[in-house]
């Protein structure tokens, strides 16, 4: 596997919120193992992915889900026209390399899948793979992030305590109003005015989350609305189609957020 293809080239835009560069920096000193606390679309992903640029290290990043097993992230015998040979995982690729890994709502997988993970994240720095008799030990540049998201995880998806107290946190949120404005300006290419518009627009819907909506307007259907307003498609409809209509299915929730926007814009 080349791991090239895993490095960034180019700097990945983020807007700083707060001394998360300087804390990660501090826990990849020590390559303490790291939760990225926050709801969706509020900046996690591209915040590990500039942190790897900035660190000069590889990326390997996976989207966890319930169908995930310890060989998807592992590694496992397969067949071909030579026999079975071992294909390591992007984990095992990862601590072998020396990568960072990044595991996106980790709560997706099952608990029993996660586990595989615990002997890495401890002073060990380990990875048995029991189905090929090798345990591989980590290169001093491997690190493990997890991504997770406190606001709407069912207690059957939350993370056991035996994984949790493994990991060192950093919690995020949404940008303030001006750091905000100025990420949704910059990724959608729109004016500021029009970016503080729709963060305003953003700021109301997460209020709305005391009367039962999961998760407000993230930063990332911000700027889907931006891009599509910036394209030339009317401000109300972009915003129909990149927020009120793609955040809920009640009809009373969007159609709250419906007034939201009509009275913004
Ligand atoms: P998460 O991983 O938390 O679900 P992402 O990192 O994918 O969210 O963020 C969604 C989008 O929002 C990004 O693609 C980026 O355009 C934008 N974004 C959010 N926060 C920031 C930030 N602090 N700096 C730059 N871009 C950001």
């Amino acid at each position: 596997m080349d791991l090239s293809d895993y490095r960034f080239s180019a700097e990945p835009y983020y807007r700083p919120v707060g001394h998360e560069i300087a804390l990660y920096e501090h826990a990849y000193a020590h390559r303490l193992p790291l939760i990225l606390k926050g709801p969706t679309g509020c900046g996690k992903t591209r915040f590990v992915e500039y942190m790897a640029w900035r660190l000069g290290k590889p990326l390997i990043t996976l989207a966890c889900n319930e169908d995930m097993t310890a060989a998807d992230l592992v590694g496992r015998f397969l067949l071909d026209a030579d026999g079975t040979h071992w294909h390591d995982g992007p984990l095992t690729v990862a601590a072998r390399r020396g990568a960072i890994c990044y595991l996106d709502e980790v709560v997706e997988a099952r608990q029993d899948t996660t586990v595989v993970i615990h002997p890495l994240t401890d002073s060990r720095r380990k990875l048995p793979l029991d189905r090929k008799g090798e345990v591989v030990t980590a290169h001093p540049d491997f690190q493990l992030v997890v991504s997770y998201n406190p606001g709407y995880q069912s207690s059957a998806k939350s993370l056991k305590p035996s994984t949790r107290q493994r990991f060192a946190a950093l919690e995020f949120d949404y940008p303030d109003a001006t750091a905000e404005a100025e990420i949704v300006a910059h990724e959608a290419r729109i004016e500021p005015a029009l970016a503080a518009t729709l963060v305003d627009i953003a700021r109301h819907s997460r209020a709305l989350r005391a009367r039962g909506l999961d998760e407000g307007v993230s930063t990332r259907m911000l700027v889907y609305a931006g891009v599509l307003i910036r394209d030339g498609l009317p401000a109300a409809e972009s915003c129909h189609m990149a927020m009120t209509s793609a955040i809920t299915d009640d009809p009373d929730l969007r159609q709250a957020l419906q007034d939201i926007v009509d009275a913004c814009l």
